[in-house]
């Protein structure tokens, strides 16, 4: 018999069980619920939230939008939001994580100390994610945003630079990253030692599941990493584990399990992102149970 088990420390993150538990709360009383944006990177979550009445908008119907209760996600929102909501009376129901929260705090305090002096914000990560968008949002725009070592060249940078990162990057990608750019500083005559100011601001429960997935993962003959394709922490932390264990798979749904065969496989691990749910974890070991009952393995 092969033997399958699920990660324990895999599932959403504290963050993300807010969000949802503050959506959920609401729709006890309610029939519906607007979410700026998907509530998590998961198309199966979302698509049981929006069976219980919780419909993400987009910013275009955001703006559309007056005279209503509508749900701010762990990522955040800019400034800009919170003021749009009020000129249009919007209630918020604000799930920003708090680490999230603190960053952005760190971030307008940084940029609120430069005003008027010379100096570069840079923030490491991905320029399309909602957590950048509000986090730039705290220095009107003015933050340098960046994720590739590569575009450090390229990039007009200022003494004294401050480096924060997106809370769901890579640690190991920040440090070499943060290498690169003392290294740049050095090129352009700035001095990295007195000037350059870095940030630790990764999420421990992403980057401690980055150890742990490690040890998970080398368990197994076969492990099935289970995400949504537009989640950044589930691309880094497959990478981890795909590092680990080259027998390591993407998948979103149950279905896609059956993709890999079974055979000479003893066991199975399955693991996640920290914006999968558990339920869904569950469904894929479900569902490979299913097909070694119907093989007979
Ligand atoms: S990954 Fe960390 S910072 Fe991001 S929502 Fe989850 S708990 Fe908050």
């Amino acid at each position: 018999m092969i033997r399958i088990d699920v990660d324990e420390q895999s599932g959403f993150c504290t963050g993300v069980i807010k969000a949802v538990n503050a959506a959920e709360n609401h729709l006890v009383g309610n029939n519906e619920l607007c979410s700026l944006g998907e509530l998590v990177h998961n198309p199966e979550e979302v698509k049981r939230l929006k069976g219980r009445g919780l419909n993400p908008v987009t910013y275009e119907e955001f703006d559309r939008l007056k005279n209503t209760t509508v749900l701010i996600r762990a990522h955040g929102e800019p400034p800009e939001t919170y003021r749009k909501g009020k000129e249009k009376n919007i209630r918020f129901i604000d799930a920003t994580c708090p680490i999230v929260k603190k960053l952005q705090k760190q971030i307008r305090d940084c940029y609120t100390a430069l005003r008027g002096k010379e100096g570069s914000i840079l923030i490491f990560g991905k320029s399309s994610h909602p957590e950048i968008r509000a986090l730039l949002g705290q220095t009107d725009g003015n933050a340098i945003v960046a994720r590739d070592p590569g575009e450090l060249a390229a990039l007009e940078l200022k003494s004294p630079v401050f480096l924060f990162s997106q809370t769901t990057m890579n640690l190991r990608e920040y440090d070499f990253f943060h290498e690169s750019l003392r290294n740049r500083m050095s090129e352009l005559g700035l001095d990295p030692e007195g000037d350059l100011h870095i940030y630790d601001t990764v999420c421990r429960q992403v980057s401690s599941r980055e150890k742990y997935l490690e040890d998970f993962v080398s368990r197994y003959n076969l492990v099935l990493f289970v995400s949504g394709k537009e989640s950044s922490n589930g691309k880094a932390l497959y990478k981890v584990c795909r590092e680990i264990n080259k027998n390591t798979h993407f998948i979103s749904s149950p279905g896609e399990s059956d993709a890999y065969p079974l055979e000479g496989i003893v066991s199975i691990g399955i693991c996640g992102a920290t914006s999968t749910p558990r339920w869904l974890l569950s469904d894929v070991k479900a569902r490979l149970r299913e097909r070694i009952n119907i093989t007979g393995r």
